[in-house]
């Protein structure tokens, strides 16, 4: 007998958390499109109900669908249970609220999705949340940003939309030394890039809705717990340490160990604030999952193909992409990204702002819309667009200025995105 095998990447990205059907031997996960699941009998009802057995009751809270799609993404992430939920925004909003309480403050750092930056910035405060900003290019950065208050540190592995690298390592050294959890939004970069389990996170996050879905169909979110940080030694953290008022005072540590923080969002959050996946979304993503290393290895091929063609043109000022040798994050990107830089990135035009309109108003082939992650190639000014609520200053510290465009490049023939993009310059 031979050892065990431990699966491949590409093999858990098809089965992880997956069987033929139970009931009906369907090999594709079905969609289980119900809102609700029959008890056994009342005595069933009452253990699934104070958390004593695991089980259907209600899409909100769990679904055969979103379980498969949740242990697939803790597979490929490498943690020891996920959490799927209707978005991105969800997943960070259930993160949050099982942190935090009114007071508390988190440090982020403001190298962020625009949307984040915003859901941060203000409806955060309206939970009494404070977010302090770092800089995900400087480690110590975050260390000065520290008080008493400080319940977690929330970086991007790959920034959007500035194509930066973050040293997650040196960031995730700061998190341990002041005994905060480390949470990782690895959206750009996937877990076929990239798995921030390796360098210290204790929580990731993704917006299914971009590469892991992939095709552009789909909303989703998804929070993977690492089973890293020890709640009950912290006891900074009442929500997963102390006794849980709504479930007859278990306490979610104790009772759930290395996954209770997963738990926690799903048994309070996603019950109590209630952003569900639908079962249909659920299974689109898995199905866009099955390709994700196919996917990405051609988004990263591509991206390097059409970032080094834009470098060498004249009317571009400069291309931020860290696949391109001398970019200032490509060492980082070789250590941390070997597999490639990520389809996302920014480049400057020489003619600013109003070179950057004509540009997304002159593609054809390329989208003008604001998604990233799509089969299909996509372009944004953000200056216009995702980054213009935030005040000038907020959008240069964003890599947003006025003459950034940012492109998400998808799965067609790298040639005709080319072609593209030189009649949409020589138009401009
Ligand atoms: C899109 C995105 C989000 C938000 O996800 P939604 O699914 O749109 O809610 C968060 N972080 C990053 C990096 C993103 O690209």
């Amino acid at each position: 007998m031979t050892a065990e095998r431990k699966p491949g990447f590409d093999t858990l990205a098809i089965h992880a958390g997956a069987q033929p059907d139970s009931a009906t031997g369907a090999r594709a996960t079905p969609i289980y499109q119900t809102t609700s699941f029959v008890f056994d009998n009342v005595e069933h009802a009452a253990a699934l109900f104070n958390l004593e057995t695991f089980g259907n009751i209600y899409t909100r809270i769990m679904n055969p669908t979103q379980a498969v799609l949740e242990e697939r993404v803790a597979a490929l992430e490498g943690g020891t249970a996920g959490l799927a939920v209707a978005s991105g925004h969800a997943a960070q909003a259930l993160v949050f609220h099982t942190l935090l309480a009114p007071g508390d403050e988190f440090i982020a750092a403001r190298q962020l999705y625009g949307g984040s930056i915003n859901q941060f910035t203000h409806a955060f405060k309206k939970c009494g949340w404070e977010v302090r900003w770092a800089d995900t290019t400087d480690a110590e950065s975050f260390r000065a940003a520290l008080t008493p208050k400080t319940k977690a540190i929330f970086v991007e592995s790959i920034a959007n939309p500035g194509g930066i690298i973050t040293d997650l390592e040196a960031v995730a050294a700061v998190a341990k030394q002041a005994g905060v959890p480390f949470i990782v939004d690895n959206t750009l970069a996937t877990p076929y890039l990239m798995r921030p389990i390796e360098y210290g996170a204790d929580i990731i996050v993704h917006s299914l809705t971009k590469f892991l879905g992939g095709h552009g169909n789909s909303i989703g979110g998804a929070i993977v717990d690492c089973g890293t940080f020890d709640w009950l030694k912290s006891g900074r953290y009442p929500t997963l340490s102390a006794p849980c008022a709504s479930y007859h005072g278990i306490t979610l540590a104790e009772t759930f160990g290395n996954f209770a923080f997963a738990i926690a969002c799903r048994v309070l959050g996603l019950r109590d604030l209630g952003p569900a996946i639908s079962p249909f979304n659920a299974f689109l993503i898995l199905t866009g999952i099955e390709t994700l290393p196919l996917r990405m290895q051609r988004h990263c091929d591509n991206a390097l193909a059409v970032a080094t063609w834009l470098s060498g043109h004249d009317q571009i000022a400069w291309v931020n992409y860290a696949g391109l040798p001398g970019n200032e994050f490509h060492e980082a990107a070789k250590r941390y990204s070997p597999k490639g830089a990520g389809a996302v990135f920014t480049f400057g035009l020489k003619g600013g702002y109003e070179a950057g309109i004509a540009l997304v108003s002159n593609v054809k082939l390329f989208s003008h819309l604001a998604n990233i992650g799509d089969t299909r190639s996509l372009i944004i000014h953000p200056a216009s667009t995702t980054h213009r609520q935030l005040t000038d200053e907020q959008r240069i510290r964003a890599g947003a200025g006025p003459e950034v465009v940012r492109l998400s490049v998808g799965l067609e023939s790298v040639e005709d995105l080319i072609a593209d993009l030189d009649q949409a310059l020589a138009a401009a």
